[in-house]
């Protein structure tokens, strides 16, 4: 199948004998399908004669479908220049049938892969213009009640519009979930993986590793806590022996002790300061 021509009967809201013999669904008012005499494949071939007749030279490989409305009121539907001026009769077209008609063409068109567009999809008025094969007066569908337009290529494009929806749908099984539109937040960089040891061991692992800031911290550590004992004790000593002239030999004494303390805290400082640096991974060993 190549395309789908949509018409209404000019009948009733219930769907004819006559309506069956024509096109290959009728939807009749309250939006029911009523499968028609001949099966699509009757429309393969028109050489036989045995197909669905829906629209002049239009009928090989086009399904025709209907909705079954508009009895006795073709006249004033054609000459209408406004809506306002039609007069639909007793059988309006119903929204419940229009609906019905649009979904059962999107079923059409996924099943046979047929574009939704004004060569392959179109009403009856609009074969004149689209398909250029001349019609003898046909302008169905060119209103509908809830339009507050009218015209062959409005209404056309309207049931288009309506038909790509139950398409898209068709095609789409989730489309009814919302989805966001925003992209998704990409991750942030993770921050460096702390090694998860007490800085004492880590300590420990660093000076096995021969770093050599702590093994300088450690010499200075021990240099300051000898020296600080050496000054002490030479400042004891030479107050005791009284031979420094001038200052007073425990000023040295104290000055001595400290200097001492000061360089003790240092050390302790740096390695400290190297440990820290070794767990949050930003240098292991600082062998340079
Ligand atoms: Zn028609």
């Amino acid at each position: 199948m190549k395309g789908v021509i949509m018409h209404w009967t000019g009948g009733t809201h219930n769907v004819s004998r006559l309506d069956k013999k024509h096109y290959h669904s009728i939807f009749a008012g309250d939006g029911t399908r009523v499968p028609g005499n001949r099966t699509r494949e009757d429309n393969e071939n028109t050489s036989d004669g045995v197909y669905a007749a829906h629209t002049y030279r239009m009928n090989t490989n086009y399904v025709g479908v209907s909705i079954a409305c508009m009895g006795g009121k073709k006249g004033t539907v054609k000459w209408a220049a406004k809506l306002k001026d039609v007069v639909f009769g007793r059988y309006p077209p119903t929204p419940e049938q229009v609906t019905a008609m649009c979904k059962w063409v999107a079923n059409l068109c996924f099943i046979y892969d047929i574009p939704v567009s004004g060569v392959t999809v179109l009403t009856h008025g609009e074969v004149e213009k689209n398909l250029k094969v001349k019609q003898k007066g046909k302008w169905d569908i060119n209103f509908l009640p809830w339009l507050n337009r009218g015209g062959n290529t409005y209404v056309g494009d309207y049931l288009r519009k309506r038909i790509r929806g139950y398409l898209y749908d068709l095609e789409n099984p989730a489309s009814e979930v919302v989805k966001p539109f925003a992209p998704p937040i990409p991750d942030l960089p993770l921050p460096p993986t702390p090694i998860l040891q007490p800085p004492s061991v880590v300590e420990k692992a660093l000076r096995a590793n021969g770093s050599r800031t702590i093994n300088a911290a450690d010499v200075q550590t021990k240099v300051t806590v000898w020296g600080g004992v050496t000054a002490t004790v030479l400042g004891v000593v030479s107050e005791v022996s009284d031979a420094l002239s001038g200052v007073p030999p425990y000023v040295w004494a104290a000055l001595a002790v400290v200097a001492c303390v000061g360089l003790f805290l240092y050390a302790r400082e740096i390695k400290a300061a190297r440990v820290n640096d070794a767990m949050t991974g930003k240098n292991t060993a600082r062998l340079e």
